[in-house]
This record gives C-alpha cells, sequence and structure tokens, in this order.
C-alpha cells in the first residue's frame, strides 16, 4: 500500500475533473430570484421611496437573513446529499500486497492489476493479460455499438489506440466474461481523459414536489398581489389616508409570504437523503427521496436480497446413486465415481476462492459468487483438497457463469481435453443425451427434471452438472473460442439451501399493512421460488401461481398487464422479461421499484420508477442506471427507503400547513381590522419579525421531525396528489381564524384598557408570537392528538419555540427592538390572555383532528343527505 501511495501522489487520483454546478454567487443570487422573495423586494423599494426607512431597513436585513440562512442550508444539504451520493461511486477489485481488495477505482494508480467481470465500467486504461471471452462495449469511445472482443495478443505498434484489442478503455464496459489487466494509464492520461477534461456535472434535477411547490409558490405570490391591491383600493375608498393604507398592504404581502418554504423543502429532503443512508440506502437522484413515498410495488430479487446469499449444499442426487444425503455436517462422505465426477466439476468450472495461501505466500481471501462459494466449500466437506486440483489441473478453455446463459463450463486437461459444465437442470440437460458415469442408465430428463423439481420445492437452489470427453481430432479446442457443448453426460444434481435474511419476513409484513405489494422476481426455478415466497409469506399457497419467462415470451403486453395484477412471484426470468414486468405494472399505475444486479438489468432499473442497485453484489453498470443503491443488498433496506420517504412528504406538509396557517393569521387579522375601522395592528417590520426571527426557525425544525409511527399503516399516497389538499385548507382555515381572532381580541382589549398604541400593537403581536409556538406542534401530526405526539422529541423544535418566545419577551424590553417593531412591553393581565389564546388554537385544532377521526366532512354531508331525502320523503 506505501508504494500505491506514493504512485496516487506522483500520478493524482484517477478521476476526471468534474465542472462545479453552481458558483457560490451564483447560489447567493439564486436565493433572490424566488417569486416569493421578489415580493419581497419590490415591498423594500417601495418602503424605501416612501421614506418608510426603518420598515425598509427591517426589510433589507430580513432579506438578508433570510437568503444567507437560505444559502447556508442549502449548501450544507447539498454538500451532504453528495457526500452521501459519493459512497455509490464506482470501486475496483485489485490486487495489492497479494490480496484480492476491493478499493475506491479513484486510488488506481499505473501498475495496479484490476480484475474485469462481465457489468464493470473500466476504471482505468489497461493492458490485459488474462482474459476470458471478454466482450467490451466500447461505445463510450467510438460510437461503435458492437462489442469488442478482447484477447491479450501482441498488436502491432503503429495501430490506434482505439484498435488495440488487448487495452481496456477507461469508461467502457464489460458486457461479458472476465479479464484481468495492468493500469498504464489513469485519469487525464486515459484514451476517455484526452476526449474529455472533464465530465459534465449532471445537473440535479429539480425533484416533482420542488417543481410542485415553485408552482405553488407562484399561487400564493398572485393571490399576495391580488388581495394587497384590493386591500389598498378598499381602504381607500374606506377613506384611509393612502400612505398608511400602502403599509398596510405592505404589510400585508410581507405577512402571507412563506419565505421560509424553499430552504424548508430544500432541508426536508436532503434530511431525507441522510436518514435513508443511515437505513443503508444511498440515493443517487434526489427526486427518488419522494417517488419512494409513492412507491406501492417492490419488485426484488431473491437470491441476496431477500435471502441471506450464504448458500449450503444439503443435498446431492446422481443418475446411478440416486438421491445422498448430505444435510447440513461438516463432512461428507461420498464415494463412487459419479459424486466424485459432480464434485471434480464443481470445483473446476468456478471462479470463486476459499481464503487460502498460495505457495508462493500470497494470502487469497474468500471472494467470488457465494453459489460458487458454497460449491467449494462442499467439495471442502467431502475431503478435496480444491487448492491442489486446481494447481494440478491445467485449464485449456472456460466460459464464466453469466445469468443470460444460466451456466459455466471448462475445458480441462485429464490426460486429454474434458469438457465439464454447471448450470440450470433445464439448460444443462438440453446439452446432455446420456446420464450416469457408474453403469448404463437409461438417459431419461424427465426422470432429472423430477428430481430437480423436488428439490427445488424444498427452497432448494439446484443446479446440474455434465461433462464430456473431447476428441480433439473434432472438437478443436481453441482457447479463444471455446468449443460448444453438447452430447454432454449428466452427471447430478446439487441442491442447496439459502435462509431468508433476518428481518425480511417481518419488512414484507410491513409493507403489506402500508399497501405495498411485494412482488419476487428471480432467475432461480419456479419451485425454489414458489417456496422462498411462500416462507416470506409473499404468497399465502403453497400452490400459488409462479409465472415464469419461457410464459412470458409468449404473453403479449395486455395479457401481461392482467398477469401482473395477480401474480406474485416470477421465475427464471431473464432481465428484458424484468423490464416487461416493470412496464407492465406500470401501465396498471403502479408505481414501482425494482432490484437488479446484473449487466442487462439496466434497462428495467432505468425504467422503473425507483431503480435499486445492489451495493455488494451488483454490477457498474446497474449501480449507474439505478436511483438507489442498497449497502448491503437488503430487501428491508428498500422498505425502510419507502418509509422514510413517506415521513419526507409528510413533514413538507407539515411545514406548509404551519407557514400557511400563520401567514393566514396575519392576513386575516390585517384585513379584518380594516374592516373593522381599526388602526394597524402590525406594522410591516412586526409581521418580518414573526415570519423570519421568531416563528422563522420552527418551520425549517418541523422539516426535523422523525416519522410518526403510523406512517406504514397508511396507503401509499397518489403520486399526483399534491401537498395542499382539503384537509390542509380546512387545517389552515381553522387555526388561521383562531389566530387571528386571539390575536385582535388583545388588541381590541389593550385599547379598551387604555394602554398606549405601542402596547396595543405589542399585546397584538405577543399573542402571535406566543400562541405560533404552540400552534407549531398542532402541526407535527394530521391526525393524533398533540398528547399522542412525542412532544419534546423533535430537540430542535423544541428549542426554537422556546427561543422564539424567549428572543421576543426579550425584544419588548429592549429600547432599540421596541423602535423597529413598534411596541411596548404587555402589562400582566394581557399574559393571561394571552395563555388563552394559546390553549385555544390547540384545542380547536385537537376538536378538528377528533371531528376528522369520526368521518369529518364526508359524515356531515352523510347526514345532510340523510335528513334531506327524510324531509323529501314526507
Ligand atoms: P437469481 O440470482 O435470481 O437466483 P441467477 O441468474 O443468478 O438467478 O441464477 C439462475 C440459475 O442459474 C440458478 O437457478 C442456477 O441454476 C444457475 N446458476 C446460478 N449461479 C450459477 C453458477 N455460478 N454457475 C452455474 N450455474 C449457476
Ligand atoms: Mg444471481
Amino acid at each position: 500500500p506505501r508504494e500505491a501511495r506514493s504512485r496516487l501522489e506522483v500520478h493524482g487520483a484517477n478521476e476526471l475533473e468534474r465542472e462545479r454546478r453552481q458558483t457560490a454567487w451564483q447560489a447567493l443570487l439564486a436565493q433572490f430570484t424566488s417569486p416569493l422573495i421578489s415580493i419581497l423586494v419590490v415591498a423594500f423599494v417601495v418602503t424605501f421611496l416612501i421614506a418608510e426607512y426603518t420598515d425598509a431597513a427591517v426589510i433589507a436585513a430580513v432579506l438578508a437573513i433570510n437568503a444567507t440562512i437560505g444559502f447556508v442550508q442549502e449548501r450544507r444539504a447539498e454538500q451532504s446529499v453528495d457526500a452521501l451520493m459519493a459512497l455509490a461511486a464506482p470501486r475496483s477489485m485489485v490486487l495489492r500486497d497479494g490480496h484480492l481488495v476491493e478499493v475506491d477505482a479513484a486510488e488506481l494508480v499505473p501498475g495496479d492489476v484490476v480484475e474485469l467481470a462481465s457489468g464493470t465500467r473500466v476504471p482505468a486504461d489497461l493492458r490485459l493479460v488474462r482474459t476470458t471471452t471478454l466482450d467490451i462495449d466500447e461505445s463510450l469511445l467510438t460510437g461503435e455499438s458492437a462489442t469488442v472482443r478482447k484477447s491479450t495478443d501482441p498488436v502491432a505498434a503503429d495501430l490506434l489506440a482505439v484498435d488495440r484489442v488487448n487495452l481496456a478503455f477507461m469508461g467502457t464496459v464489460v458486457s461479458s466474461g472476465r479479464g484481468t489487466g495492468v493500469v498504464v494509464e489513469t485519469a487525464a492520461g486515459t484514451q476517455l481523459g484526452s476526449i474529455a477534461q472533464s465530465i459534465r456535472a449532471q445537473e440535479r434535477p429539480t425533484t416533482p414536489l420542488q417543481a410542485r411547490m415553485t408552482r405553488f409558490a407562484h399561487v400564493v405570490a398572485v393571490a399576495v398581489l391580488g388581495s394587497t391591491a384590493v386591500a389598498f383600493v378598499a381602504g381607500v375608498a374606506l377613506g384611509a389616508p393612502a400612505e398608511e393604507m400602502f403599509l398596510t398592504a405592505v404589510a400585508l404581502a410581507v405577512a402571507v409570504v412563506p419565505e421560509g418554504l424553499p430552504v424548508a423543502l430544500t432541508v426536508a429532503l436532503a434530511l431525507g437523503v441522510r436518514r435513508m443512508a443511515s437505513r443503508r440506502a444511498i440515493i443517487r437522484s434526489l427526486p427518488a427521496v419522494e417517488t419512494l413515498g409513492s412507491t406501492d410495488v417492490i419488485g426484488s430479487d431473491k437470491t441476496g436480497t431477500l435471502t441471506a446469499n450464504r448458500m449450503t449444499v444439503v443435498a446431492v442426487w446422481t443418475p446411478c446413486a440416486g438421491h445422498l444425503a448430505v444435510g447440513d455436517v461438516d463432512v461428507v462422505d461420498l464415494s463412487g465415481p459419479e459424486p466424485t465426477a459432480v464434485v471434480r466439476t464443481v470445483v473446476l468450472s468456478n471462479e470463486a476462492d476459499l481464503a487460502h495461501e498460495t505457495d508462493e505466500d500470497v494470502v487469497v481471501e474468500e471472494h467470488g459468487d457465494p453459489t460458487e462459494v458454497a460449491l467449494l466449500e462442499f467439495a471442502v466437506r467431502t475431503g478435496v483438497d480444491v487448492a491442489a486440483v486446481r494447481r494440478d489441473t491445467a485449464v485449456l478453455a472456460e466460459v464464466p457463469f453469466e445469468s443470460r446463459l444460466r451456466l459455466a463450463y471448462v475445458v480441462v486437461d485429464e490426460d486429454g481435453a474434458v469438457l465439464r459444465a454447471k448450470g440450470a437442470p433445464e439448460r444443462i440437460l438440453e446439452l446432455c443425451d446420456a446420464m450416469g458415469v457408474d453403469h448404463e442408465v437409461v438417459f431419461d430428463p424427465d426422470v432429472v427434471l423430477a428430481e430437480a423439481e423436488r428439490m427445488a420445492a424444498d427452497g432448494l437452489r439446484v443446479l446440474a452438472t455434465a461433462q464430456r470427453r473431447l476428441d480433439t481430432e473434432v472438437d478443436d479446442v481453441d482457447p479463444h473460442a471455446p468449443p460448444r457443448a453438447r452430447g454432454l453426460v449428466l452427471t447430478g444434481l446439487v441442491g442447496m439451501h439459502d435462509p431468508p435474511r433476518r428481518g425480511v419476513l417481518e419488512s414484507i409484513r410491513r409493507c403489506r399493512r402500508a399497501g405495498i405489494r411485494v412482488v419476487m422476481i428471480t432467475g432461480d426455478h419456479a419451485a425454489t421460488a414458489r417456496a422462498i415466497a411462500r416462507e416470506l409469506e409473499i404468497v399465502d399457497a403453497d400452490d400459488a401461481r409462479v409465472v415464469t419467462g419461457v410464459e412470458l415470451e409468449s404473453t403479449d403486453d395486455s395479457a401481461l398487464e392482467a398477469i401482473v395484477a395477480e401474480v406474485d412471484v416470477f421465475a427464471r426470468v431473464a432481465p428484458d422479461h424484468k423490464l416487461r414486468v416493470v412496464r407492465a405494472l406500470q401501465a396498471a399505475g403502479r408505481v414501482v421499484a425494482v432490484t437488479g444486479d446484473g449487466v442487462n438489468d439496466g434497462p428495467a432499473l432505468k425504467a422503473a420508477d425507483i431503480g435499486v442497485a445492489m451495493g455488494r453484489s451488483g454490477t457498474d453498470v446497474a449501480r449507474e442506471a439505478s436511483d438507489m443503491v442498497l449497502t448491503d443488498d437488503d430487501f428491508v433496506s428498500i422498505a425502510a427507503a419507502v418509509e422514510e420517504g413517506r415521513v419526507v412528504f409528510d413533514n413538507v406538509r407539515k411545514v406548509t400547513y404551519f407557514l400557511l396557517s400563520t401567514g393566514a393569521a396575519s392576513i386575516v387579522a390585517i384585513i379584518a381590522s380594516i374592516f373593522a375601522g381599526l388602526p394597524l395592528p402590525y406594522v410591516p417590520a412586526a409581521l418580518l419579525w414573526l415570519n423570519v426571527v421568531t416563528n422563522g426557525l420552527q418551520d425549517v425544525a418541523l422539516a426535523f421531525d422523525q416519522g410518526e409511527p403510523d406512517v406504514l399503516d397508511r396507503p401509499p399516497r397518489r403520486r399526483d396528489e399534491g401537498v395542499v389538499n382539503r384537509v390542509l385548507w380546512e387545517r389552515t382555515a381553522l387555526t388561521g381564524v383562531t389566530l387571528a381572532a386571539g390575536s385582535l381580541w388583545l388588541f381590541v382589549w389593550a385599547i379598551d384598557a387604555g394602554l398606549d398604541a405601542a402596547q396595543q400593537r405589542g399585546a397584538a403581536l405577543t399573542t402571535l408570537v406566543v400562541a405560533m409556538a404552540f400552534h407549531v406542534y398542532n402541526a407535527r401530526s394530521e391526525r393524533r392528538s398533540i398528547v399522542a405526539t412525542h412532544v419534546a422529541g423533535n430537540r430542535f423544535l423544541l428549542v426554537s419555540s422556546l427561543g422564539a418566545v424567549a428572543l421576543h419577551v426579550g425584544a419588548l424590553y429592549w429600547q432599540p427592538t421596541r423602535d423597529v417593531l413598534q411596541v411596548a412591553d404587555v402589562p400582566a393581565a394581557a399574559w393571561l390572555r394571552i395563555g388563552v389564546v394559546a390553549l385555544a388554537v390547540v384545542l380547536v385544532s385537537e376538536g378538528h383532528k377528533w371531528w376528522r377521526s369520526r368521518g369529518g366532512v364526508a359524515r356531515l354531508r352523510d347526514r345532510f343527505v340523510r335528513a334531506a331525502g327524510r324531509l323529501s320523503g314526507r
């Protein structure tokens, strides 16, 4: 590693520069361009022109504060999101100090030996030293869509770099096969680097939620301008002096603008990303955060996502000896030529490695596909020395496992060439015309399939093994073009057990309660899939319908729509079948999250509403096509992310409600006082104080709320359902009016009590500040009573609401703030009444929650209809 580190210093990180998305200045300027803020800018200009310098100064200060908070919060949110997304950055398998280790692709240095497998994006320019049917898609560099077969052969020195087949180039993608290469160039020195010195930073798209909220902000802006204009005209018509009316209009505008909204929204999304990351789901695209909240189908792989991917061979069947009990024991006693042939095949046609030390003191750690690791462990249990067998047997050619092929084979030298294959039983049987090596057995594929089916029905993953001695005269064994496997002899079946992952069953149950369907989409055998699906309660019956890839081939899209509506398990599916299933579900209006790991899963991941890639076992291609990466490949993390997605949406609603209802309170109070012929209860500066300084942090604090315990007891939100719905308007109107009435009550009381004008305004403003500090707790749940919410649960909120009141009391006694806000201290008699108002707004909200729990408007309407029916019946 020391050598690698010093080379890293010399050559620099293996990264192409990213263009900056936005400079700090642009980001700061952007704070002023929102329609909400531009209203404040106009208000500032106008107050300045009519020489109300205090108000103008306050507005300017608020604009500055708001921009700063917005800028800082958004930057922080963006940086934390970037940092989290970087967790999904590409990694590479590298040989260092004799260990095969995974490192960040950015840490590669010239001289590193890198392993390539299908689905890998080549991390640097490599000189290939070993290839097995390595095909690379170089369209990124050449625009050519056909893949290039790579080899290690020397090439003519005068060839263009991109024509050299013994090089693999940074950024290109391995579409199948395996390879090993030595890094020759990194970063800017690579072919890709010479084309593009920097990769364009991806535009961060605005999320649908942000887009919707922007539209909402426009509506608010127009409403504000309209209502201020009306108020101004009405006031002047009623005989108020134009200048005072103008101030009122400005106050009105200031009162309604929910300045905090954009920032709170950004914060809510960023917090969602963070919470998901802490639950092992890394978000790669921000819109995914909210789409997750409305996800109603999760299509999941079986192996490794629903199951632990820790396999153990527990059953073996051979044509001559029949079923051999293997069980879960450490030492397996197998004798006879047939079992030996099975074991030899699974050892030689195998890319995995168990942890061991080689003769040259190189430590190899366990690595490889868990299926193949299990097969090696099985061989060890039967007493085979895996390393010795491999050392003593020369490999002449090999075809590594690809999901698409569902099989793997090698040609080895055993006193002549022998082909050994393993794979899905149906696939292997297609290539066989005999079975058994002990003595003659009649070849009957149905017998083998029935045995495989029996093992699969126990939930086992089944592989068949087969072999054939090649005749070098007929089968020309060329390492670059392995012979077509045919005429094989089936030697046996191996069944392995893969237990469900811990917590998956509970998670699936919770999904059900939350109205989320879980669908299994697997490459494994139908009976295996059904058995596991049954165990995990994805299906309820032992004979639940399972649709296979073959059946999908013969169904058209409209028939498929009917199938996906009722079938929960899809087996033996290829990636393009997965794509069709996703499309069919979407056509039925479902919001679909789907998992994938292989090279060919890209299209399905892209098409899904949420593409979920596996962080551990997934390929680069799958990761890059995904919206979300699971660091532990666990189904539980998907469900957790869906839950957090709902929390984000809930929190956005809470913030919106709080901002709308407090805006409504001030606007109702102002308009009511105009019509009642009262003086203006709040000067513009006081409203800004309320909106931005005292209660301004509480909206952001709401975004920090943990999820409510019932987030997963509700059906998914419809994707087109907006933030602002009827319930929210009901709540806004009720509490807004209560707050306004309370504030005016104190205002009028102060007038009647003969207090001076500053004290009157002080009483009105203090009422709002204090009552809102209580009201914000109403916002924490739409259904549950305040008493049922854990009031101290959100520390940030607790601090900001207590802080708001403390700050305000301070301001009532400090001369400079008294001057700016044009208020004075409030007598003790007022505080009692303020307490009553605070209590009232809580009670009103509680009453509304209770009333809604009993049916709300719908019930009222029912009653009305029934009463009308009775009346007309008479
Ligand atoms: P999944 O991951 O959904 O279980 P795969 O595509 O990995 O599906 O596997 C499909 C089938 O291919 C398995 O049921 C098994 O019969 C066979 N298979 C899986 N892994 C290997 C392997 N390493 N070598 C040979 N055959 C395999
Ligand atoms: Mg697999």
